[in-house]
């Protein structure tokens, strides 16, 4: 798999500043922010600092201390935003994925009913 990594991609733009976001928590190597479009209550966005495209991108190239500080970073939201309830973590990649931008980011959904993970086909 050839990770070709697109450094003007929105949240690219996000990091460096040129477009603001709602932050919610930033650390070392990561940074969470409320997704622009929420579709739950709490719908927070958590993307690394580094140029990753996709989950399988970040989790084959990424440092340890990238990925511990990234999987820290949603627990640390997980328990500020409160998903006693229940949550959902999601991460879209490609095409089939329908990813819409290609920055690696996990989805956190909290605060309603969120329905079965997909439609049956
Ligand atoms: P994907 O389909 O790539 O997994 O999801 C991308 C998410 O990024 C979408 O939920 C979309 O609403 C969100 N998004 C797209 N552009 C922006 C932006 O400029 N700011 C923020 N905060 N979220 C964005």
């Amino acid at each position: 798999m050839n990770f070709d990594y697109d450094p003007e991609n929105i949240f690219a733009k996000i990091l460096n500043g040129d477009i603001p976001c709602e932050k919610v928590l930033e650390s070392a190597h990561s940074l969470a922010f409320r997704d622009i479009r929420p579709q739950a209550p709490t719908h927070v966005l958590v993307i690394p600092k580094g140029p990753y495209m996709s989950a399988d991108h970040f989790c084959q190239w990424a440092s340890e201390a990238e990925i511990v500080d990234f999987m820290r970073t949603v627990g640390k939201i997980c328990e500020a935003e409160g998903v006693e309830d229940g949550f959902r973590l999601i991460a879209n990649a490609r095409d089939h994925g329908v990813q819409e931008v290609p920055h690696f980011h996990v989805h956190i959904l909290a605060g309603r009913p969120l329905g079965r993970m997909l439609d049956p086909a």
